[in-house]
C-alpha cells in the first residue's frame, strides 16, 4: 500500500500543486483547508505524514496545529513537515519548537521535499511495525494494562548521549555549547563510536574524513543501525543534503549551525529514538511475559504449545525425535495442607530451580500449572530422555527443600512419565497424552519413580 500524506493548506492552488507532485510519486493524498480540520482528520485517518502550511486565516495556525498533533496520543508519532513562505530564522524555530520534523520554505524545491518525505516515511515504517505488533499483543491480552502508557508522552523531556563526528574545532565548540545544556556530548573524529550514543551529529563537510562514509557505516553496523543521525551540510548544498538523506541520515542542518535550531532538531530526534526504544523494549518485555510462568519464571503452557507443534511435525517428516517428561510433585496437597499455601509456593519455586538447572540447555522446562511440569527435549530419543528423567528424580529427592517459611526442610519426591515421538501419525496431543499416561502409571505403582513410554509402548 502506498503511503498516505495529509496536505493542509488554505489555498486550493497550493493543495493541488502538492497533490500533483505527490501523486506523481505514487503517494495517496488527503487534504484539509484548516488547522482544526487537519487535527481531526489526522486523528481519524492516521496519515503517514503531514505537510502543514503555517498561515491559515480564521482559525489556528500551522504551529498550533502542529502542537496539537504532537500532543494527541493518536497522532504524535506522525511526522510533520511545515511548509511556508515565511522565510526567516524565528519562523523556522517556531516550527521546529512546535515539534515539526522539518521546516521547508516555499517555493518548494521538489527534490528536497520528496527526499525529506521519503526519509521521514522510512522512519515511520519502523514505528508502524512496532505499533502493529504491540496492538496485536494488546488484542491477545499479552500486553497488560500497566504497560499501556504512551512512551512518547513519558519521555517528553529527554536528555541523552550525543556523539559529534566532526573535525572543525569552532563548529564542534558551537555544537557542544548548544547541546551540552540538555545532553552529554562527546566528540569523535571520523570513526564509529564505542559508547552507545542516542544521537550522532555527523559533518559531511569535514576535511580529514569522509562524513558520508561515517553515515553509511553507522547505518549498516548492528549497534548503530537505529541511531538517529543529524548531518551537517553547507547552506544551500542540496546535493550533499540529499546524499546524506539517501545514505540514511534522519535529519539535516546547515552551516553555520544555529544553536537554537540544533537544540530543537536534537530534541525531536531524541524523542523519536526514545519512543522507538520504549516500543521495542516494551515488546520484548511483553513477549517474555507472554511465555513465562509468573510464579516460577519457567516457560508456560503457551510456550510449550508453540514449540511442540513444529518439533513434532519435523519428527513426523523423518526429522529427529522429540521427547517429553511429564513431571508431577508427589503428595503436594499434603505439603500445602501441612505448611500453608505460601510455603507450597516456595517449594514450587525451589522445585523450578532444581528442574531448570538439571535439564540440558537445549531442553525447555515448563510449568503447566499447579505442581505439574513438562520438560520438552528436542532431538532426543526415549532412552536418553528416561536417563535424564531418572537423573532429575534423584536430584529432587537427594536433599530436602529448605522452603522459606517452613519450620524445617521438607522432603519432596517427584513422579515422571516419559514419552517420545512415534512415527508419521504422531501429534502433540498424543505425545502429551502418552507422557501423562506414563506419569499416572508412575503414581499408581508407588510414586517417586520414572516410567517411560517411548515409541507407543512401555519401556
Ligand atoms: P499426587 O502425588 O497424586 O500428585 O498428589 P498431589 O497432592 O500432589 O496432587 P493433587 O493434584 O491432588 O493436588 C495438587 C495440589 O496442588 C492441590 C492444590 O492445592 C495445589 N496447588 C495447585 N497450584 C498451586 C499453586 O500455585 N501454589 C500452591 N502452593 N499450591 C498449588
Ligand atoms: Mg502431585
Ligand atoms: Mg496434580
Amino acid at each position: 500500500m502506498s503511503a498516505r500524506i495529509l496536505v493542509v493548506d488554505d489555498l486550493e492552488a497550493n493543495r493541488r500543486l502538492l497533490e500533483a507532485k505527490l501523486t506523481a510519486d505514487y503517494y495517496d493524498v488527503l487534504m484539509a483547508q484548516r488547522g482544526e480540520e487537519a487535527v481531526q482528520l489526522a486523528k481519524r485517518e492516521k496519515p503517514d505524514l503531514i505537510l502543514l502550511d503555517v498561515m491559515m486565516p480564521g482559525g489556528i495556525d500551522g504551529y498550533e496545529a502542529c502542537r496539537r498533533l504532537k500532543a494527541q496520543p493518536e497522532t504524535r508519532h506522525i511526522p510533520v513537515i511545515i511548509l511556508t513562505t515565511l522565510d526567516d530564522r524565528t519562523e523556522k524555530l517556531r516550527g521546529l519548537q512546535a515539534g515539526a520534523e522539518e521546516f521547508l520554505t516555499k517555493p518548494i524545491n521538489d527534490v528536497q521535499l520528496l527526499a525529506r518525505v521519503k526519509s521521514l516515511l522510512a522512519l515511520k515504517v519502523v514505528i508502524d511495525e512496532l505499533r502493529a505488533r504491540e496492538a496485536n499483543g494488546k488484542r491477545l491480552g499479552v500486553i497488560g494494562e500497566e504497560l499501556r502508557a504512551d512512551p512518547l508522552e513519558q519521555h517528553r523531556v529527554v536528555s541523552g548521549n550525543v556523539l559529534v563526528v566532526d573535525d572543525n574545532a569552532s563548529q564542534i565548540k558551537r555544537i557542544q555549547a548548544a547541546l551540552g545544556v540538555e545532553h552529554r556530548v562527546s566528540v569523535l573524529n571520523g570513526e564509529a563510536a564505542t559508547a552507545p550514543p542516542d544521537l550522532a551529529v555527523v559533518s559531511v563537510t569535514a576535511k580529514s574524513f569522509d562524513g558520508f562514509r561515517v553515515i553509511a557505516r553507522m547505518r549498516s553496523g548492528e549497534p548503530t543501525r537505529h541511531l538517529p543521525i543529524l548531518a551537517v551540510v553547507d547552506a544551500d548544498d542540496h546535493k550533499r543534503a540529499l546524499r546524506a538523506l539517501e545514505l540514511g541520515a534522519h535529519d539535516i542542518i546547515s552551516r553555520p549551525i544555529d544553536e537554537d535550531e540544533i537544540v530543537a532538531r536534537a530534541r525531536t530526534l531524541m524523542r523519536r529514538k526514545r519512543y522507538i526504544d520504549a516500543l521495542r523494549s516494551r515488546l520484548d518485555h511483553s513477549i517474555e511475559l507472554a511465555i513465562t510462568d509468573q510464579l516460577t519464571n519457567l516457560y508456560n503452557r503457551r510456550f510449550l504449545d508453540a514449540q511442540l507443534t513444529p518439533l513434532v511435525q519435523r519428527a513426523q517428516c523423518g526429522g529427529e525425535p522429540v521427547a517429553l517428561m511429564a513431571v508431577d510433585i508427589d503428595f503436594f496437597k499434603r505439603c500445602n495442607d501441612t505448611y500453608g499455601h505460601d510455603v507450597g509456593d516456595a517449594v514450587l519455586r525451589e522445585f523450578a530451580v532444581r528442574l531448570a538447572s538439571n535439564v540440558r540447555p537445549s531442553d525447555f522446562a515448563c510449568r503447566l500449572g499447579g505442581e505439574e511440569f513438562v520438560v520438552l527435549m528436542p532431538r532426543t530419543g526415549g532412552d536418553i530422555a528416561c536417563m535424564a528423567a531418572e537423573r532429575l528424580r534423584r536430584h529432587i529427592c537427594s536433599a530436602p527443600f529448605s522452603a522459606q517459611g517452613a519450620p524445617h526442610p521438607i522432603e519432596i519426591t517427584v513422579s515422571i512419565g516419559v514419552a517420545c515421538t512415534d512415527g508419521a501419525e504422531d501429534t502433540p496431543e498424543a505425545l502429551l497424552k502418552r507422557a501423562d499416561e506414563a506419569l499416572y502409571e508412575a503414581k499408581r505403582s508407588g510414586r517417586n519413580r520414572v516410567i517411560g513410554r517411548a515409541a507407543g509402548r512401555a519401556a
